[in-house]
C-alpha cells in the first residue's frame, strides 16, 4: 500500500450519534478530512445499547416488549428518513425490521427459558452499533463523491476474541486474516466499521465489553495500520477531572499511554481502559477530540508526550468497600498476603487497591462493594484456625467508601505531591481512610468515604490546577465598611490578578436580610445592584455552603457587621477551614472559653483570622501589640484612646458648650452611632480593650474591666430621643468635672487601659495639657504601649481610628496578608 496516504481511525461515541444532526455533524467532519484514508468506528446511538440490554431484561421477566422494540425502531427510521432518500430509507427500514425480527425471535426464547446466556445478551446488545454503523454508511453513499468508495465493515468478520480473566484476548492472526478478506487492498477510501461487536473462537458474536468501541476502534487502527486514532466524544479531550463533578475542569494537553490507561481504569470514563494496548504496541498516538467543538486540539495520548504537569488527572471509583484483616499472629509470617488474595481470587473477587502497613500487622484491600460479603466470607474461611485461636482478630468490613486517585508520570521525582495532596484533603475536612501508591509514582491513592468523595475530588484538583490564590469570598454586612470595602475591591482586582496572580471571587454577599449568591464571583463593578435585586432570605448555612466551593482552594467569610450572631458562628468557620477576616468585634471579646474554642477550631484545620481592623480600624494596633510579645517584649501597659467619637467629643468640649450639645453636633455629623449611647456607654471601648489584652496573654473577661458610662443610669433603658431631651440635665456634672481638671491645669479624655498584672478600665480620666494622649486631633485614635524595650519613651501608634474608607482599607489589608499566608507573593 505504499504511496497510499495512511489511515486515521474515527471513533464516534453514543453521543456523537444521538441523532439525525448529530450523523451530519460526523459526516461533516469526515469529508473536511483530506489526505488521509478514513476509517470510522461507531457506537450505537446514545442509550441504544442500554435499551437493548433492557430488552433482554424484560423478555427474562415476561414483560411485553413490543414497546421497547416500537421505541427502538422509531429512533432509527426517524434518523434515517431525516437523512436519506425515500428509497434509501426504506431499504434501512428493511434491513432493521429483519434485524428485530430476529430479536424477537431470540426474546422469545429468553421468555420461555426465563434465562438469558451471556452470549445471548451479548447478541441482542451488539445490534445498537450495526444500525448506527449502517445508516452512516447509506448516507455517506449517497453523499459520495464520484471515485469515493465507501464500505461498511460488519466487525464480527474481523476481530476475533477470547475472554480472559483480565478482559478480552485479541486473536491477532486471525483478526488480521479477516481484516485482509474484508477490505480489497487499497481500493476503498471510507471505511465504516461496527464498534463493540466482535466473534468468538467459535464465531459467536460476542462484544468488546461497556464502553467497548473505544477498543475496536484501537483494534482497527493497529489491523489497519493507521497513523492516529481520534476518539470523538462529547468533551474538548481528557480532562483533569470528570467535569460533572469537577466544575472547572481543565483539557489535559497530553498523556502518556501509562496516564491515559491509569486514568481509565480509575473511572475517568472518556476513555475505555483496554483501548491503550494495541495502540502501544503499535506506537499509535490516540487523540481525543470534541465531535461537537472539532476545531479543538484535543488530547493526545502518545509514548512521549511534552508536559511539565506533574498531576495530569484525578479520577475516582465509586462503590468500594474495604476488607481490613487485622492481627498480631501475622507479624513476620511469610504466605499471608498470599492466602488472603489466593483467597479472593477462587471467589472470583477483584481487588482494586492493596494497603499493608510495613508492621504486617494488618492488610487491607479494596473490592467492589457488591462483592464485599461475598469476599468476608471466604477470607473468614480462610483464616478460620487464626480467627478462632486469636492469631487474627478480625476480618472488618468497611462499606460506603470510594477510593480517589491522582494520576502522572512527572511524580515520580517530584517531591511534595503527597504532601500537597493531604493537605488538600484536611483542608476540605475529608479523612482518609487507606492509601496505595504504585512504586511507579504514577498513581498515589486514598480510599475516602463515599459521602465525602466530591468533595474529595474537588479538594484536589483545586490543589493541582487551580492558582493556589484562588480565594472564594463571602462577604456579610455590606453597610458602609463593607460596601467600601467591594468598591476598593473592585477598584483594584484586575491589578491584584495581573500583578500578583490573586483571584479573589466574591461568591456570596449577606445582608441582615437578604442574600446575593454568584456562581463564577460577582461582577464588582455592580455589586449594589446584585444585592439589591437579591430576593433571597439570607440563610447562613446555605450562604456557608456556597462560599465553602469545594472546587475553589480556598474561601474566606469577611465579617463587616456587628452581629453577635455571626461572630458567635467563627468557631463553626473555622472547623470547615474557611477562614475570617473581620471588622466585628464581638468574637474576639467574647468570653475566654469561646476565644480558646475559636482557637482550638483553627488549630485543627488551620483556617486563618484576622482582626487587625477590630481596634483602631486601618492603624496597626493589634499587629503592634502581638508582634511585640512575638519578639520577645513584655508589655507593661496599653493605654489609649480607642474610640474616635468619645476622643472627637473631648477634644471639642471646653466647658462653655454645654456636653450634651457637643454630643447632639456630633452625632449630626455622623461622628456617633446612630444611637449615641452605643459610644457613650464605653462598652465598645472596653471589648477593644479585651482583644488587646488576649494579645498581652491575659485571660480578662468583659466583666472585669471597669467601665465608666457616661451614659446616666436613668437614661439607660430611655428611648433614643428621650436619651438625647435628656441629656442636658447631666451637663452641670461634666462641667463641675471640666472645671476642677481644669483648675489642675489638666483635661479630661476617655482613656482605656490595662496592664500586665490584669487590671483593665475604661473612662473618663485627668491628663496634663501636654500628655500625649491629650494632644490628639478630631476624632484620632491614639494607643501607648508601655514595654521593657519602650519603658522611658512609650512606643504610640497614632491615627484617624474610624471612618468606612480606613476600615476597609484595614479589611483589604487583612485580605491580602491572608492572601501571602496561603502563598501569594504579593
Ligand atoms: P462516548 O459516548 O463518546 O463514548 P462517554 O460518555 O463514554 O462518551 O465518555 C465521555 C464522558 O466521560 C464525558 O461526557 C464526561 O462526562 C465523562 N468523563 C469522566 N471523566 C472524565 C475525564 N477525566 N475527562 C473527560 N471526560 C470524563
Ligand atoms: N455501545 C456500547 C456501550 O454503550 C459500546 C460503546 O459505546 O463504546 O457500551
Ligand atoms: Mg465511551
Amino acid at each position: 500500500m505504499s504511496g497510499e496516504p495512511s489511515w486515521v481511525v474515527h471513533k464516534f461515541g453514543g453521543s456523537s450519534v444521538a441523532d439525525a444532526s448529530c450523523f451530519l455533524r460526523v459526516a461533516g467532519i469526515i469529508q473536511a478530512r483530506s489526505g488521509e484514508r478514513s476509517a470510522i468506528v461507531l457506537s450505537a446511538c446514545r442509550g441504544v445499547t442500554d435499551a437493548l440490554y433492557e430488552l433482554v431484561a424484560l423478555a427474562q421477566e415476561r414483560a411485553d416488549i413490543e414497546p421497547a422494540i416500537g421505541a427502538i425502531r422509531k429512533r432509527h427510521t426517524e434518523i434515517a428518513e431525516a437523512l436519506l432518500s425515500a428509497e434509501q430509507a426504506a431499504r434501512y427500514a428493511d434491513q432493521l425490521d429483519n434485524d428485530l425480527r430476529d430479536i424477537r425471535g431470540v426474546q422469545h426464547t429468553i421468555q420461555l427459558t426465563r434465562t438469558a446466556s451471556a452470549t445471548v445478551r451479548d447478541l441482542v446488545a451488539g445490534y445498537g452499533e450495526i444500525w448506527s454503523s449502517r445508516l452512516l454508511a447509506f448516507y455517506l453513499r449517497e453523499q459520495a463523491r464520484p471515485g469515493d468508495a465507501v464500505k461498511w465493515i460488519d466487525a464480527r468478520e474481523v476481530i476475533v476474541i477470547e475472554h480472559g480473566p483480565l478482559g478480552p484476548i485479541v486473536d491477532w492472526t486471525r483478526s488480521r486474516e479477516g481484516m485482509a478478506a474484508a477490505i480489497d487492498a487499497g481500493a476503498e477510501t471510507l471505511l465504516v466499521i461496527t464498534g463493540f461487536i466482535a466473534s468468538d473462537q467459535k464465531g459467536a458474536q460476542t462484544t468488546l465489553g461497556r464502553n467497548g468501541s473505544d477498543f475496536s476502534a484501537s483494534i482497527f487502527g493497529s489491523l489497519l495500520g493507521a497513523s492516529e486514532i481520534c476518539i470523538w466524544t462529547d468533551v474538548d479531550g481528557v480532562l483533569s477531572a470528570d467535569p460533572r463533578r469537577v466544575p472547572g475542569a481543565s483539557v489535559i494537553d497530553s498523556l502518556s499511554y501509562n496516564e491515559a490507561m491509569e486514568l481509565a481504569y480509575f473511572g475517568a470514563k472518556v476513555i475505555h481502559p483496554q483501548t491503550m494496548g494495541p495502540a502501544v504496541d503499535a506506537g499509535i498516538p490516540i487523540r481525543i477530540l470534541n465531535t461537537f467543538a472539532p476545531e479543538g486540539r484535543g488530547t493526545l495520548i502518545c509514548a512521549d508526550p511534552k508536559s511539565d504537569l506533574a498531576v495530569k488527572g484525578i479520577t475516582s471509583i465509586e462503590h468500594v468497600a474495604m476488607i481490613d484483616l487485622e492481627g498480631a499472629g501475622m507479624i513476620g509470617v511469610p504466605g499471608t498476603a498470599h492466602r488472603l488474595f489466593g483467597a479472593l481470587r477462587e471467589a472470583d473477587v477483584s481487588v482494586i487497591l492493596i494497603s499493608q502497613g510495613s508492621s504486617e500487622h494488618s492488610i487491607c484491600c479494596a473490592v467492589p462493594a457488591a462483592q464485599v460479603d461475598r469476599a468476608a466470607e471466604v477470607v473468614r474461611d480462610a483464616f478460620d484456625r487464626e480467627l478462632r485461636n486469636g492469631q487474627i482478630q478480625d476480618v472488618a468490613i468497611d462499606r460506603d467508601l470510594a477510593i480517589l486517585a491522582i494520576v502522572g508520570d512527572g511524580m515520580a521525582g517530584t517531591p511534595c505531591i503527597a504532601a500537597k495532596l493531604f493537605a488538600a484533603f484536611g483542608r476540605a475536612g475529608v479523612n482518609v481512610r487507606a492509601i496505595a501508591q504504585g512504586a511507579s509514582e504514577r498513581n498515589i491513592s486514598a480510599v475516602v468515604d463515599a459521602a465525602s468523595a466530591t468533595r474529595a475530588l474537588r479538594a484536589a484538583h483545586a490543589s493541582f490546577y487551580l492558582s493556589p490564590h484562588t480565594l472564594s469570598i463571602g462577604v456579610i454586612g455590606p453597610g458602609s465598611v463593607g460596601g467600601a470595602l467591594l468598591n476598593q475591591l473592585a477598584s483594584q482586582a484586575e491589578r491584584l490578578e495581573r500583578e500578583f496572580n490573586l483571584n479573589f471571587r466574591v461568591r456570596g454577599i449577606a445582608s441582615s436580610k437578604r442574600m446575593a449568591l454568584f456562581d463564577r464571583g460577582a461582577d464588582l463593578a455592580d455589586w449594589r445592584a446584585a444585592v439589591e435585586s437579591a430576593a433571597q432570605p439570607v440563610d447562613i448555612e446555605q450562604f456557608l455552603d456556597h462560599v465553602r466551593a469545594d472546587h475553589l482552594p480556598h474561601s474566606v467569610i469577611i465579617d463587616c457587621s456587628a452581629s453577635e450572631d455571626v461572630a458567635r458562628r467563627y468557631a463553626d468557620f473555622f472547623e470547615r477551614g474557611i477562614h475570617v477576616v473581620t471588622a466585628n468585634k464581638k468574637a474576639h471579646s467574647a468570653e475566654f472559653a469561646y476565644f480558646r474554642q475559636m482557637a482550638d477550631a483553627r488549630r485543627s484545620t488551620g483556617a486563618h483570622y484576622l482582626y487587625e481592623t477590630t481596634v483602631g480600624a486601618g492603624l496597626p494596633v493589634v499587629r503592634t501589640a502581638r508582634e511585640l510579645r512575638e519578639t520577645g517584649d513584655e508589655i507593661k501597659s496599653i493605654e489609649g484612646i480607642f474610640s474616635g467619637t468619645l476622643a472627637y467629643l473631648f477634644n471639642v468640649y471646653n466647658g462653655e458648650t454645654p456636653f450634651s450639645a457637643v454630643v447632639r453636633d456630633a452625632r449630626e455629623r455622623g461622628y456617633t452611632e446612630p444611637d449615641p449611647r452605643d459610644d457613650l456607654s464605653g462598652l465598645d471601648v472596653a471589648r477593644k480593650l479585651i482583644i488587646l489584652s488576649r494579645e498581652m496573654g491575659l485571660k480578662l473577661e468583659l466583666a472585669d474591666v471597669e467601665i465608666e458610662s457616661l451614659v446616666p443610669k436613668p437614661l439607660q433603658g430611655a428611648s433614643p430621643d428621650e436619651f438625647l431631651a435628656r441629656l442636658p440635665e447631666y451637663d452641670a456634672e461634666m462641667k463641675q468635672r471640666f472645671d476642677a481638671a481644669y483648675a489642675r491645669g489638666k483635661v479630661l479624655r476617655y482613656v482605656g487601659r490595662v496592664t500586665a498584672s490584669g487590671e483593665a478600665s475604661v473612662g473618663v480620666v485627668e491628663l496634663d495639657r501636654q500628655a500625649s494622649l491629650a494632644n490628639t486631633a478630631l476624632t484620632d485614635n491614639i494607643v501607648r504601649y508601655t514595654t521593657r524595650r519602650y519603658s522611658a519613651n512609650p512606643l504610640i501608634v497614632q491615627g484617624p481610628g474610624a471612618g468606612p474608607e480606613v476600615t476597609a482599607g484595614g479589611v483589604f489589608a487583612d485580605l491580602l496578608r491572608l492572601a501571602s499566608y496561603l502563598g501569594a507573593r504579593i
